[in-house]
């Protein structure tokens, strides 16, 4: 008797999430593991956010609060947009939920009809699918040619189906982050399709390893106001990922629809949570500054390690706290993996065995031959860890 609806055939666990519960039995089992595999800042949460949420609680602030987040958080939500990126937001278009992952799961949800597609760029954040498959739409993939989608490369992609193309620029998993003039051009090709809603996920805006901020498409192209929704969150910038606090904010129809979806399923994020953001959003920046100067000489040693390895491509990450290493030239090059379909599996399933490193395979990410490294660890971590992998790599 089928009890499981069809739809969620293609809605399964993560495999990084399947790498990270290996690492813990092995570590568990007293083996020493270097793990190059987190999603998340190996850095506490500042400690004058942890001080708001406590002051929150002793005040009584535990209950549901209203469905898009207090006024508190509603209002710094904006601030933070007029701050930093330049971008005026009205009360009705903004909101809160349980981490960005659920604004952006909710924003699908409410817009898609069965069948309508997903435009993802290649390498793509491997939950935007399940996410697409569980709200009844369909992934579509456009492969860039080079490192970056080219306008030219999104014109061609959006089919009729095509509902929403999604952007994650600083990205997971490349760390790449686009150029004004590259999103320049791509606003110039999503301007010719006015039925494709824009999901800019700027999630990594704080993570960046360049002179000049990463700039959101919505203020370079102001006339797509109307079908940019932004989302954004506390999760990385301010080390918050357990606190479960994201937000959204674009055009007030579809902000409106997620909160009665948001009103029906979980209500509001924890009030706690919401105060903590106050706190962050509104707060002194020096924590991001200390956490984006560690990324930043991680980020570099990464790349000096990759160039003793001449046989391994890493596209260098200029945000986020990940790279992608193509491994296609030493897998085919090697006997191993060489005549594997997604050798890239079978090498994190062997580096983890053998050698005792973790990475995630790329084709989570729709990248097969490639391998997703995060330098959010230490990094004796990193120096050990990524040399043993390139090694075996190119070894193997
Ligand atoms: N977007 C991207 C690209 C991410 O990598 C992540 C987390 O890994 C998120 C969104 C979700 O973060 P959260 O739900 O913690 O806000």
């Amino acid at each position: 008797q089928k009890r499981v609806a069809d739809r969620m055939a293609m809605v399964t666990t993560s495999k990084i999430y399947e790498a990270i519960a290996k690492v813990a039995d092995m570590q568990a089992q007293g083996i020493k593991v270097d793990s190059l595999t987190a999603g998340e800042p190996d850095f506490d949460t500042p400690a004058h956010v942890i001080d708001a949420a406590i002051k929150a609680m002793r005040e009584g602030d535990t209950h549901y609060t209203a469905v898009r987040g207090t006024l508190a958080v509603r209002e710094a939500v904006r601030q933070k947009f007029l701050r930093e990126n330049g971008l005026s937001f009205s009360d009705d278009e903004v909101m809160v939920g349980n981490g960005s992952k659920q604004v952006i799961s909710n924003a699908l949800a409410v817009t898609l009809e069965p069948g309508d597609e997903v435009l993802l760029p290649v390498p793509y954040w491997a939950a935007y699918t399940g996410m697409v498959y569980a709200a009844g739409g369909v992934p579509a993939f456009v492969r860039p040619s080079g490192d970056r989608l080219t306008a030219q490369e999104l014109r061609a992609a959006m089919g009729p189906r095509t509902r929403w193309f999604i952007l994650n620029t600083p990205s997971n998993p490349s760390g790449l982050v686009y150029t004004k003039d590259e999103l320049l051009a791509l606003g110039e090709a999503l301007r010719e399709r006015p039925d494709v809603l824009i999901l800019s996920d700027e999630i990594y805006e704080h993570l960046h390893y360049t002179p000049e901020r990463p700039e959101s498409l919505l203020k370079l192209c102001p006339d797509l106001a109307g079908r940019i929704l932004v989302a954004n969150g506390v999760s990385k910038a301010f080390a918050m990922t357990g606190w479960r606090l994201g937000f959204a904010a674009g055009p007030a129809d579809i902000i409106e629809a997620m909160a009665n979806l948001q009103a029906q399923t979980t209500l509001g994020p924890s009030s706690i949570s919401q105060a903590a953001t106050v706190a962050a959003l509104n707060g002194p920046r020096e924590s991001i500054d200390n956490m984006v100067t560690a990324y930043h000489r991680r980020r570099d040693l990464v790349m000096q390690i990759a160039k003793s390895h001449p046989g391994v491509k890493i596209p260098r990450p200029d945000g986020a706290f990940y790279a992608m290493l193509d491994l296609n030239e030493a897998f085919s090059g090697g006997t191993r993996f060489r005549k594997i379909a997604e050798p890239d599996m079978a090498f994190c399933e062997w580096l983890l065995a053998t050698q005792h490193v973790a990475a995630v395979p790329g084709s989570v990410f729709g990248a097969p031959g490639w391998v997703r490294i995060s330098f959010a660890t230490d990094e004796k971590t990193i120096e050990q860890g990524l040399s043993r992998l390139l090694t075996a790599a190119v070894q193997s």
